[in-house]
């Protein structure tokens, strides 16, 4: 397996995707988190992020049109002497939607071509058939060298067995934690078997929300090392918002602990982020002990000054929409 020293005593390991012939590292830079839905970073500063990340070895990105970070990422490749492994994601299901959001990735992050394009959060075989003819365009896109690869994600066994079936999908990027939440149909460990179902069908595979959107970040070290040890997997997305959450990732993922920066991490103001796709149906608010949730016009606010960062209440949101940011 090949390695690459960071001279720290940090190491990162790089695999294949699949059957695309992208070599990816196994710490893979979700780059939702620095964007406006997240810490809302300045371009310069999120793109200093990813920079740093890219130059202490990871050399995957994975983000979406609807994360609008393709700005950070075009600023952060300035500075690069190699691309790194790209994927981006669209929620599309029309061949004109698909192929609008193809340019749009190519133009706003100034690519000649994307390494991988997916269908964002398919549930089954029943979406991937809904998304037939933006799946179709992929294909063309493929064909006329615009992307490398064509892939989905996934929030549910279901979505990761579908893929694991279809001919034109390579690559899959399911949720999986060691607690299960945000797993829409079942288990941590029956989440794991159809990815290893996926891989033996030689899909590329690697996953998100291995901290299930900060919950388990408490426990990130055990969580990370529950996600980081998954047969089949090679790679697991990360979201990082500072150079000390990327050096602290590296570090885990080497298997190593550093007291000194975990501490400083731990530090690092946070808070509880309801996303707007929440439906208003209140499972979360009796779930909260401290009274921090409650229901207006429809949606479910946090009353940051009561929250404990807890994530109790995450586990009870059947949207996932429940995050620690
Ligand atoms: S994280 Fe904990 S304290 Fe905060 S709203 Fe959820 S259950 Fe309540
Ligand atoms: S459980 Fe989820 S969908 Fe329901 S109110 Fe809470 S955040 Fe919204």
């Amino acid at each position: 397996m090949p390695l690459l020293g960071l001279g720290s005593g940090v190491i990162l390991q790089y695999r294949l995707l699949g059957s695309t012939g992208l070599m990816v590292s196994n710490l893979c830079f979700g780059v939702l988190t620095i964007g406006p839905l997240q810490a809302n970073l300045s371009i310069a500063e999120g793109a200093a992020v990813v920079e740093y990340a890219l130059g202490k070895g990871v050399n995957f990105l994975d983000t979406a049109e609807c994360y609008g970070t393709y700005q950070y990422i075009r600023k952060a490749l300035d500075s690069q002497r190699y691309k790194p492994v790209i994927v981006s994601k669209s929620y599309a299901y029309t061949a004109q939607g698909m192929k609008d959001s193809v340019e749009r990735a190519l133009d706003e992050m100034e690519l000649p071509v994307i390494d991988v394009f997916m269908l964002h959060e398919q549930e089954s075989e029943k979406t991937l058939e809904g998304h037939r003819e933006a799946l179709e365009f992929l294909v063309q896109a493929k064909t006329r060298g615009y992307i490398k690869a064509i892939g989905i994600s996934t929030h549910s066994i279901a979505g990761v067995m579908a893929g694991a079936d279809h001919p034109l999908v390579e690559v899959i990027h399911p949720l999986i934690n060691c607690a299960g939440i945000g797993i829409m149909d079942g288990t941590p460990q029956s989440m794991a078997a159809a990815i290893q179902y996926a891989r033996l069908r030689e899909k590329g595979i690697y996953a998100m929300k291995a901290l299930a959107g900060g919950n388990l970040i408490g426990q990130a070290y055990e969580a990370f090392a529950y996600v980081r040890d998954i047969p089949g997997l090679a790679s697991v997305a990360v979201g990082m918002q500072s150079l000390d959450e990327v050096d602290l990732n590296l570090t885990w993922f080497a298997g190593k602990r550093d007291e000194n920066l975990e501490q400083r991490v731990a530090k690092s103001p946070r808070r509880l982020l309801i996303e707007e796709w929440c439906e208003g149906c209140g499972s979360c608010v009796e779930a909260c002990r401290y009274q921090a949730l409650e229901l207006h016009n429809g949606r479910v606010i946090v009353d940051q000054s009561r929250c404990a960062l807890c994530g109790y209440c995450s586990a009870y949101c059947p949207q996932f929409c429940v995050k620690v940011v």
